[in-house]
């Protein structure tokens, strides 16, 4: 028989095979010996009280019963090299290439067209841009083959789980080379360092089953029927053209292809977004203030990781994307950019913990870019990424200040080390804000450090700009046929149209958009 049972176990018994056997037995009233196999199917870390605990969901296989039969069971993707049906996806970020996947498994040939270079050739282009600072415009942290998830933290935990079948995509990860803890965990990571290698099996899965992907294949223009009322397909920068429907997932980075929508009458909306700072603690102090103990992690936890919300003047301010044991990036996308992010590798073994410290906008908070319309949100983005550039004196030594000279509103006299890599440039970062954003800033520390008093402490330092928090722009679509509502045959997807944030949700957008497409061309009795 197999049972599926709770364990609640210290972090030491939880890493321990044996201990966790005893104690399925125990509760089940079995005899230890009787315990044929038993598999972890859910794992989390309850750090709410002083002694840390470890929540398992364990499946047991006992009696007759051999083994604990895998939940997972790879999908298989037909060749769709002579399929009649064929889809232009223009991105080759985490909604793009689910979307290729998705349509490769409902028998549609997709053509991903990525402005990047694959994740080799894009190693060498991140490598010059920490090192000497040159930015290439099409292949950077925020572009190339996996977008901008392939060079990230990995995290993989997401809320939009009504949106789709999270499992899903966590076991098509898993089948391209992700480890089974991600099936298992509750808050599941992969890291920067095994990334590249999940985005190239899954390139190989699209090319091998008779799909293309197209680097260096920038598309600078949408081409439109005569009426413009339905999309023929796209132009790359070459002048190479393609025709089909269009998905397009060209992430919140792609500036270019927004004003290229404008100006070929394609309707866009402003969207809110949040923007604020990196903020950088040593891990350890992390570790001890989450997990209560000066001694800090200790042997069996993993480094510890925060979340922190509060409304400050009627604005949300919250901790975004945390990256425990990771370092911060330069993710810049153009010339005269100051933009951090944060990353981490699959053992998050850094001495350092980051996370975007945002403060949520609306459009129209900033009257002084009203005038740009439906660009207003980017034009604010890009007005404040450049002031960070300016003050580094046009480098990308980003802007620091410590945490607690930052909420008193002074200079900091020195700044402590910290993970990122190009330099940092100490500044007055409450006066570099502009004080909408600052003072909420100010009053979310203030708040957080009465919640947890050693977090809000000058062993902290903010690097900015956090402002890549999500789309400045949402580009609209209808909720039946997810096309755009005026322009047929364009299916906007992903973190770049505004409905999805991270890797998962926006995997989950692309799928979905393919399916879209599938039930509008009337082609679902070919799929699932
Ligand atoms: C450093 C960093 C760390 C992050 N960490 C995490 C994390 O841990 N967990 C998480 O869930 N999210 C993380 N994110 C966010 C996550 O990466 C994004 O939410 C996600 O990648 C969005 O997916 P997308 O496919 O919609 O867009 P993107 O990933 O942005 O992909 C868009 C792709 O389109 C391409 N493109 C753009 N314009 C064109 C064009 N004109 N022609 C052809 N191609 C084009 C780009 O080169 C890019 O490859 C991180 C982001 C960054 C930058």
């Amino acid at each position: 028989m197999t049972e599926e049972i709770n364990l609640r176990l210290t972090p030491e018994n939880a890493a321990s095979r044996d201990r966790i056997v005893r104690e399925a037995s125990r509760l089940l009233r079995i005899d230890e010996s009787a315990v044929n196999d038993i598999a972890v199917v859910r794992r989390s870390i309850d750090a709410r009280h002083k002694q840390v605990m470890v929540n398992l969901t364990v499946r047991v296989a006992s009696g007759d019963t051999a083994t604990v039969s895998p939940d997972f069971t790879p999908v298989a993707f037909p060749d769709v090299s002579q399929s009649r049906h064929e889809l232009l996806i223009v991105g080759a970020g985490p909604a793009g290439l689910f979307a290729a996947l998705k349509a490769i498994e409902l028998g549609i040939r997709p053509i991903v067209f990525e402005r990047g270079k694959d994740v080799d050739r894009r190693r060498l282009d991140l490598a010059a841009l920490n090192r000497e600072g040159s930015v290439n415009p099409d292949s950077n942290y925020c572009f190339g083959e996996g977008g901008a998830g392939t060079f990230s933290d990995g995290k993989l935990f997401t809320r939009s789980k009504k949106r789709g079948d999270v499992g899903g995509i966590l076991r098509l990860l898993h089948q391209h080379g992700a480890r089974e803890e991600i099936l298992v965990d509750a808050h599941p990571h992969i890291g920067s360092d095994r990334l590249p290698l999940i985005i190239k099996n899954i390139r190989r899965t699209i090319i091998e089953s008779g799909g293309e992907v197209r680097f260096d294949a920038r598309v600078d223009r949408l081409l439109l029927a005569p009426d413009r009322k339905r999309v023929a397909g796209v132009e790359l920068a070459d002048g190479s053209r393609f025709e089909g429907d269009v998905i397009l997932a060209t992430g919140h980075s792609a500036r270019d292809v927004y004003r290229m929508l404008r100006a070929e009458g394609v309707p866009v909306e402003a969207k809110g977004l949040a923007i604020g700072v990196r903020l950088e603690h040593p891990q350890e102090l992390i570790d001890s203030i989450q997990y209560h103990s000066p001694r800090g992690r200790g042997r069996w936890l993993p480094p510890a990781e925060y979340s922190f919300v509060c409304q400050a003047e009627g604005r949300g301010v919250y901790s975004f994307c945390m990256c425990p044991g990771g370092v911060i990036v330069p993710a810049v996308s153009g010339a005269d950019q100051l933009v951090v992010n944060g990353m981490s590798a699959s053992a998050r073994s850094s001495i350092w913990a980051n996370s975007g410290m945002v403060v949520e906008l609306h459009p129209g908070d900033f009257p002084e870019f009203e005038s740009e319309g439906e660009l207003q949100m980017l034009a604010l983005q890009e007005w404040l990424e450049r002031r960070f550039f300016e003050e580094a004196g046009h480098t990308l030594n980003a802007p620091a200040q410590r945490m607690t000279d930052f909420v008193a509103g002074r200079a900091s006299k020195t700044i402590p080390p910290s993970s990122y890599l190009p330099g940092l440039h100490p500044a007055r970062i409450d006066t570099l804000l502009p004080p909408f954003i600052a003072r909420r800033l100010q009053a979310g520390f203030e708040n957080f450090g009465r919640r947890s008093r050693e977090f809000l402490s000058d062993r902290a330092i903010l690097v900015g700009l956090e402002s890549r928090t999500s789309s400045p722009v949402r580009i609209p679509r209808d909720r039946a046929t997810l096309m755009h509502p005026e322009v047929a045959g364009l299916y906007p997807v992903g973190e770049g149209a505004g409905f999805a944030g991270g890797i998962v949700s926006a995997a989950i957008d692309g799928q979905n958009a393919v399916k879209a497409f599938a039930a509008n061309n009337h082609l679902t009795q070919t799929a699932e």
